[in-house]
């Protein structure tokens, strides 16, 4: 198996896209080479990285800091834990959660932009998707699915 990945993730196009440089990533999933690559049309950033058997490309965001080098976000495809709708976007990066799974595990924001609500992610060789919930005290504190019953705060 030698999939090739096709076009952009961000926007309709099919087309070759453009090589960069290597880059380092804050939120990686493996250690493994992460190669730049922009589509030509939206201008979005991509990475692909060359898993032994086959090379998976994801969404990145540059977060240019001044006078250094800029920082790279993996997007991931996260589907929203709380409702399944795949129109998510990276919140939070390296998050602080009461909880974690293993302690080994890192974590990212994500807020599903169809029930606004949040979900984390751990990535570390796979993605684990789940419900989150922000502490009520300290906003950078984080919680792995809450319970369900839970009442919403009213607004
Ligand atoms: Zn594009
Ligand atoms: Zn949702």
């Amino acid at each position: 198996m030698n999939q090739k990945p096709e076009g952009c993730l961000w926007c309709e196009y099919r087309g070759p896209v453009l090589a960069g440089e290597i880059i380092t990533v804050v939120n990686p999933q493996v250690t493994l080479q992460h190669e730049l690559r922009r589509c030509p049309t939206c201008r979005e950033a991509m990475v692909d990285i060359r898993w032994p058997d086959r090379i998976v490309r994801r969404k990145v965001r540059e977060s240019p800091r001044r006078f250094r080098r800029s920082l790279w976000v993996v997007v991931y495809p996260v589907e929203c834990a709380w409702c399944g709708s795949h129109n998510t976007d990276a919140y939070e990066v390296n998050a602080t959660v009461s909880n974690p799974v293993s302690t080994r595990f890192k974590y990212d924001i994500y807020r599903c932009l169809d029930c606004q609500r949040p979900n984390a992610i751990s990535y570390l060789g796979e993605v684990y998707v789940h419900r989150a919930d922000q502490d009520k005290e300290f906003f950078s504190l984080w919680h792995l699915d809450p319970e369900l019953e839970q009442s919403e705060p009213s607004a």
